[in-house]
């Protein structure tokens, strides 16, 4: 590939250094310009509306803009390089300096790594920017550049043109209706992680954090409840029972005290008045300074909210759409379509709290908190396929499971096939096609463990996939689209989306499939499964 310009050096800005993205890359054709099939005259180029106005907000915003474009014109002899470079000269000309230029110049018949879908683009943008591929959002118009996104561990924004297909359009997690909308929801993201002036004050003694709810929720808070844990002398984790193991693996957690609010779950148990008396006298004792309670978009903070009012917390930080009244004392209202993770960091920030400038904003597990792996399953690198799920509606079905064991083994990767112990039948008979069945043999943290050497988890949206980023493994997402891709994918991870994301079930937030056959992800052909862990090895040159 070209990496043109020659403007590498200049690192992040010390001290200013943005939480969530150092940069911005953004794709040509379509995107920055009129698309002009196969351009190589600089006096054609037209910047899309309002295009030059917005490229200088983010340069005033401190980050750094890299263009990421597939040229295939260079190899069909369309045009030449020099052609190309006055382009991007005129390119400059009407919108200002980019600090990075990288093109493909390859087709899709070259089988390169930089041609988008691929992420070699992306992994070299952030490299001559001197960030990471995690650190960085791609804008684009079709589905190749959210892919290469994605696929990078970077963010991707989908600004659909007309010739946009729809079904990229279904599968994009965050979409623009144009240029400079995109470029304000980066930027809206961006603050809405720093505490608002005057907020962060001294550091507080005892936070009590809460998040209900099971172990992808509770993985998900992660980044939240270090940032928290950045501005208190002490945490108290108040979790669930379906989340106590994973809470057990995050840092900055001092005392986790586990109790069930019936009202967050989906089947929900009575609320017994001795026990909520209980919890809220258990609340009481902790004596924290401040709470802040995490919630999911479809949940309410008020109930818990109320108790802790009784318990005697002065200082109660919630997201709330309902009215609060006198419940909360931060009321925090967050759009939907933000990824959870940056949802529950905007709660922290509006309490007051951000993650410190060397802490990245990604899922992570507490060092130390994972058992060794066993010795027998041999040598770092293979693929992880999870077929289950609690809510089966996002489960991958045992037919297509035991299909992508097969097809994975023929393409010469060790499988490990893990699930629950009430999943042992569907894991024997997935690892019977392919694999070795691990199913029912592993706690939390020893999946999280085994999860940590793969290669690449192959799973639905469940807990594992969260698990799967914590530890900083690709992950490959057989995504039922029960709920956005966009709030719930695998966060800051290179991940590769599969299924059909505008499948009837979308939206639905369905436990079990509302559509006869699971069309959504049971349409996945495991030959796509083959190409995304191939896909999913094209590296940055260093995790983190
Ligand atoms: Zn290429």
């Amino acid at each position: 590939m070209y990496a043109g310009a020659g403007r590498a050096g200049s690192g992040p800005v010390e001290g200013a250094r943005p939480v969530l993205y150092d940069a911005v890359l953004l794709d040509r054709d379509g995107t920055l310009i009129e698309d002009v099939p196969y351009n190589g005259d600089p006096e054609k180029v037209r910047p899309v509306p309002g295009a030059r106005a917005a490229l200088d907000r983010l340069r005033a915003a401190g980050l750094r803009l890299a263009v990421v474009t597939n040229q295939s014109g260079l190899a069909r002899g369309y045009f030449s390089e020099e052609q190309m470079r006055a382009v991007h000269a005129r390119v400059e000309e009407l919108l200002g300096r980019f600090d990075a230029w990288l093109v493909c110049p390859h087709d899709d018949a070259d089988g390169c790594d930089c041609r988008k879908p691929a992420p070699g683009l992306v992994h070299a943008a952030a490299r001559e920017l001197g960030t990471s591929a995690s650190r960085c959002v791609v804008v684009g118009d079709i589905g190749r550049d959210v892919a290469a996104a994605l696929a990078a561990g970077a963010a991707g924004v989908l600004v659909p043109t007309p010739v946009t297909r729809p079904e990229e359009i279904a599968a994009a997690g965050w979409l623009a209706s144009d240029l400079p909308a995109a470029v304000d929801e980066i930027l809206r993201r961006q603050q809405a992680v720093h505490p608002v002036s005057g907020a962060a004050g001294e550091r507080v003694g005892t936070a009590l954090v809460v998040r209900s709810d099971s172990a992808g929720d509770v993985l998900v808070t992660g980044p939240a409840i270090r940032a928290v844990a950045a501005g208190a002398q002490r945490v108290v984790l108040l979790c669930g029972p379906r989340g106590r193991a994973a809470a057990d693996l995050l840092p900055g957690i001092d005392e986790i005290i586990e109790h069930p609010l019936p009202w967050i779950d989906p089947t929900p148990a009575p609320v017994d008045p001795d026990a909520m008396r209980s919890l809220t006298a258990r609340l009481a004792a902790v004596g924290a300074d401040q709470a802040v309670v995490f919630t999911s978009f479809h949940q309410s903070a008020l109930p818990l909210a109320l108790l802790l009012r009784m318990a005697g917390i002065g200082r109660i930080a919630a997201i709330s759409d309902d009215y609060p009244g006198s419940l909360l004392d931060v009321r925090h209202r967050v759009p939907v379509g933000v990824p959870e993770p940056e949802r529950a960091l905007s709660l922290a920030a509006a309490a007051g709290h951000r993650l410190p400038v060397d802490d990245e904003p990604v899922l992570r597990l507490r060092p130390g908190a994972l058992p060794p792996r066993p010795a027998h399953l041999g040598d770092p690198g293979y693929v992880v396929l999870h077929p289950g799920s609690a809510a089966s509606s996002r489960a991958c079905p045992l037919e297509l499971a035991a299909r992508i064991a097969g097809s994975l083994t023929a393409a010469g990767h060790r499988v490990l096939v893990t699930g629950g112990p009430e999943e042992r039948d569907v894991t024997a008979r997935v690892a019977a096609a392919g694999g070795t069945d691990l199913g029912g043999r592993t706690d939390l943290p020893g999946l999280a463990a085994i999860v940590a050497d793969a290669s690449a988890v192959v799973v639905g949206n469940t807990g594992p996939a969260h698990l799967a980023a914590a530890a900083g493994v690709p992950v490959v997402s057989l995504f039922a689209p029960t709920v956005p891709f966009g709030q719930w994918g695998p966060y800051r991870v290179p991940t590769v989306r599969l299924g059909d994301a505008g499948a009837p079930c979308r939206d639905t937030r369905a436990a079990s499939c509302p559509v006869p056959g699971h069309p959504c992800v049971s349409g996945v052909d495991p030959a796509e499964v083959v190409d995304a862990v191939r896909v999913l090895a094209v590296s940055g040159g260093g995790g983190r």
